[in-house]
């Protein structure tokens, strides 16, 4: 680990303050926000990310870490736990998409560390790109190539992939959030702004290194999630190596709303198996208006993965990716909702 500053802000506007102006995308600047830790600290160990200051907004704690259910919809602070959000009974029963996204990540540890605008903004766990003395990875070093093409990539992305970077987007909530038309907040240089969840992480496409939206200094603060016919009967199916503490190989969040077997209304985000966190609009298209049973939801699989790449070990991922769906489709068609 390299030599850094650290310093505690006690307001939003004093820690984008001491983070605008730091050359670099945020999650490559140097200066960063510092939430649990949990990423950051090991992306600084592994000399992965090198920041030369830390603003730590854990002081923000008390005004940004509040969960509010309103008619309208839900309301997250960006500095909540994941452990507090995964237990809250009212997430459970309205938006169990969530909590299940949650309940399944990391470990109980972890859960009560890390927050969610932390977690969002994790970084691929490609290996290449976690150990510095690959020399070959455009997301870490620009232009240099990318290892895991013809590497070792079985848990690599097969949708929203490059020919310069075919690294996996590891988290589990956003793909919750992305599937429920989230909102989130962000304070900036400039003031606060507010934007479609789905449009804050970008593809990988010709510049892996630039991740999302965000500009040095933009500090999120927020999540809205709409309140809608379809959040109560809402699942979220992660399949993996192991039964715990393991990132998805593949995972499903669905939220369905039925009228008599037939689907009115159904959202679709897909994890492990993309780039970024991925909406699937090709198999809500394929579902809408269809009756829902195995083969409209096999049929809604085959289009979700229509456009996937895959690369010698990562061909399993198709295939499992459509069977994760369709068994979370099933799953939320299930429900008493
Ligand atoms: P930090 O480490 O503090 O920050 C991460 C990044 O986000 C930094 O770049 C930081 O500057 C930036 N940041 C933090 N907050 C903000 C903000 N409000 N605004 C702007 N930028 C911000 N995650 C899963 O989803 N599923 C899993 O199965 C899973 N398994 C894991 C297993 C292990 C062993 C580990 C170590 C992690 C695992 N994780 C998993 C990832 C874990 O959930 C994240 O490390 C955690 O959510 C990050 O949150 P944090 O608050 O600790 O972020
Ligand atoms: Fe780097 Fe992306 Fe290639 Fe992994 S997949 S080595 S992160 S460029």
């Amino acid at each position: 680990m390299r030599l850094f500053s650290y310093m505690r802000a006690d307001a939003p506007a004093l820690a984008v303050r001491a983070t605008a102006g730091q050359p670099g995308a945020t999650t490559s600047a140097s200066a960063q926000f510092l939430a649990g830790g949990t990423s950051l600290y090991d992306l600084m160990k592994l000399e992965v990310q090198n920041p030369k200051r830390l603003v730590d907004i854990n002081g923000l704690t008390a005004g940004y870490s509040g969960i509010r259910l309103t008619p309208q919809g839900l309301s997250l602070g960006a500095l909540a736990r994941m452990s507090a959000v995964a237990e809250d009974l009212a997430i459970q029963r309205d938006y169990p998409v969530i909590a299940q996204a949650l309940q399944l990540a990391a470990s109980p540890q972890l859960r009560n560390m890390a927050s969610l605008g932390g977690n969002v903004l994790q970084r691929t766990r490609c290996s290449y790109f976690r150990d510095v003395s690959w020399r070959q990875c455009n997301k870490r070093l620009p232009g240099s190539g990318c290892a895991a093409i013809n590497g070792v990539n079985r848990k690599h992305a097969v949708l929203g992939v490059s020919e310069r970077c075919i690294a996996e987007y590891p988290g589990d909530l956003a793909q919750a959030l992305i599937a429920l038309d989230a909102e989130v907040t962000i304070q900036g240089p400039s003031g606060e702004r507010r934007l479609a969840f789905s449009k804050l992480h970008l593809s990988s496409g010709e510049s892996p290194e630039i991740e999302t939206v965000l500009a040095p200094g933009d500090l999120i603060t927020g999540f809205f999630v709409p309140a809608a016919p379809w959040t109560r009967r809402s699942v979220y199916l992660k399949v993996r190596d192991r039964q715990s503490y393991e990132f998805a190989a593949a995972s499903a969040a669905v939220a369905l709303q039925l009228d008599d077997g037939v689907v009115r209304a159904v959202r679709i985000g897909l994890g492990g198996v993309a780039g970024k966190p991925w909406r699937a609009h090709a198999a809500e298209a394929r579902l809408t208006g269809a009756r829902l049973d195995e083969s409209t939801a096999q049929a809604a699989a085959q289009a979700a993965f229509a456009d996937a790449i895959t690369h010698g070990g990562n061909r399993a991922k198709p295939e499992l990716g459509r069977r994760t769906l369709v068994r979370a489709l099933l799953q939320a068609q299930a429900m008493e909702a």
